[in-house]
């Protein structure tokens, strides 16, 4: 059996309904009342004033598939399980049940021959294993035993995997339970465990159990609204009932076909795949962006920056692939009709969509052609015997010129030059560190903790800005 997106999330819906949960519709991918981040990232933070007290008008049980936008999992786009744009299936306790009915009805939707009828043998777990702030978990733990979680599948961690709470403030926070799917490939090393990132463990739900807050002091006390806040990947979830990885899910699949009948290229190797994939997601994001209902658009500042350079950086690899100019809206189109039955708001956008990927195509391609010059310019001056460019004029080429790194090294290598690499990242990781100094101790865990990312992207778009405004003036 193939199962399909939309089956899932009916599956998940009609599920909690069934347990009296309330199904709310999604909100816009860009938060329509904080401005402090730019993208919806989890299907909890809009309902964030809700767990922290104020009474939801559907009542204390809520459930939905929320658009989620993670430009901090860029980096990891091309793997098998994340991409930047998802679907979150949620459901929320708004102090009304907590731990056991939360454990109980996840096992219960995915185990059950009624509901997703995985194989237990297939499922890991993880909970919080206590220290000096909260002790360890041991209500999860008699949980999942009492459901029959044999003890190998279960997985005592510390609060770096498996705790929700605000970063270094104060504030409601508590620990995590996670679930996992193994892939059934070898594991990478004799400690391979579910906290580990080779692949072979999916992390597919994660339900966090906010008991606790955190005070002034740094100290813990028990918080007298508990809630529970769960978060389960819709792509991740095909994974695992289908096998394969993201890009062979219904949501992927056409996007990334379409991408390889558009390319003129008859080989397809590690790389080429790779180009595929970025391309499919950069759009996909981008469509679902810009056909939001709170609409923006490209330009040089917060979410429309992202949209620039997710648009830009498809391009590139559009460009890899020998995809004709003018036709990487085709994908877009595919993005619209596919999600345009689910968010209505795609297909009424469609015009919009397509007209403004077209018109970030065109000051793409005059942005290069500039670029071009500078580039020749800097060949002329370096050393002709060497014929290397050294870590430094890469770094200015991209800091200066908005050069991404593999434009650098295809430009060079037309003309017989080599780029010193190594010393270009050595560069840049000097100026990310300068630029991000602090944002690394911060916490990170938990499902909606996206501190760091949020800060990663801030710093990112800045960086980013600063160097196309260099290039762009203020087209
Ligand atoms: P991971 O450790 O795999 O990066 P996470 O712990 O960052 O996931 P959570 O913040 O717990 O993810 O989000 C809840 C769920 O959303 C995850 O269990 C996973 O199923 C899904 N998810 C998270 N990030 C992505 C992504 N980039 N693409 C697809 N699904 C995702
Ligand atoms: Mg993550
Ligand atoms: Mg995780
Ligand atoms: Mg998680």
């Amino acid at each position: 059996k193939y199962y399909t997106s939309k089956e899932i999330r009916t599956k998940y819906l009609e599920f909690f309904t069934e347990k009296e949960h309330k199904v709310i519709s999604d909100y816009s991918v860009i938060p329509e009342n904080d401005p402090t981040v730019l993208f919806t990232t989890a299907g909890m933070q809009p309902l964030v004033p809700y767990l922290l007290g104020e009474k939801h008008p559907r009542g204390a049980r809520i459930a939905n598939v929320q658009r989620c936008i993670r430009t901090g999992d860029i980096e990891e786009v091309g793997d098998d399980t994340h991409a930047t744009f998802f679907e979150m299936l949620g459901n929320w306790s708004l102090g009304d049940y907590f731990k056991e009915e939360s454990i109980n009805w996840s096992w219960e939707f995915l185990t059950s021959a009624k509901w997703l009828d995985i194989p237990k043998e297939k499922l890991y777990f993880t909970v919080f294993e206590g220290d000096n702030d909260a002790p360890r978990d041991e209500e999860s733990y008699s949980l999942w035993r009492s459901l029959g979680v044999a003890e190998d599948h279960l997985f005592f961690m510390p609060k770096s995997e498996n705790w929700w709470g605000p970063a270094g403030s104060t504030g409601p926070c508590g620990p995590d339970t996670e679930m996992f799917y193994d892939t059934g490939k070898p594991k990478c090393s004799e400690a391979c465990d579910p906290s580990c990132s080779c692949g072979k463990y999916v992390e597919i739900w994660n339900n966090v159990f906010m008991e606790y807050s955190k005070d002034e002091n740094g100290l813990f006390s028990p918080l007298s609204q508990k809630n529970v806040d769960t978060g389960m990947g819709l792509e991740r979830i095909l994974i695992a009932l289908n096998g394969g990885t993201i890009y062979d899910t219904d949501l992927f699949k056409d996007i990334v076909e379409q991408t390889r009948k558009l390319s003129r290229k008859n080989l397809f190797g590690e790389n080429e795949e790779k180009s595929l994939k970025i391309i499919a997601d950069h759009l996909r994001t981008s469509t679902i962006i810009i056909g939001d209902r709170q609409g923006v658009t490209p330009s040089n500042t917060d979410q429309g920056y992202v949209i620039r350079r997710l648009i830009r950086r498809a391009i590139r690899h559009a460009n890899l692939l020998e995809i004709p100019t003018g036709s990487i809206t085709k994908i877009c189109e595919l993005v619209i009709n596919q999600y345009g039955e689910v968010y209505p708001e795609l297909k009424e956008n469609e015009t919009k969509i397509i007209h403004e990927v077209l018109q970030e195509e065109q000051k793409f391609n005059k942005t290069i052609q500039q670029g071009m010059k500078e580039f020749q310019k800097m060949l002329d001056k370096l050393d002709s015997k060497t014929k290397e460019i050294d870590g430094k004029s890469a770094f200015k080429l991209y800091d200066t010129y908005g050069f991404p790194i593999e434009l650098t090294l295809e430009l060079a290598s037309e003309k017989g030059y080599e780029v010193n690499v190594q010393a270009y990242k050595d560069y840049f990781d000097e100026h990310r560190k300068k630029s991000q100094l602090g944002a690394e101790q911060k916490f990170k865990g938990g499902l909606a903790d996206n501190s760091i990312e949020t800060t990663r992207l801030h710093t990112a778009t800045h960086l980013l800005h600063e160097s196309l405004r260099r290039v762009l003036g203020d087209s």
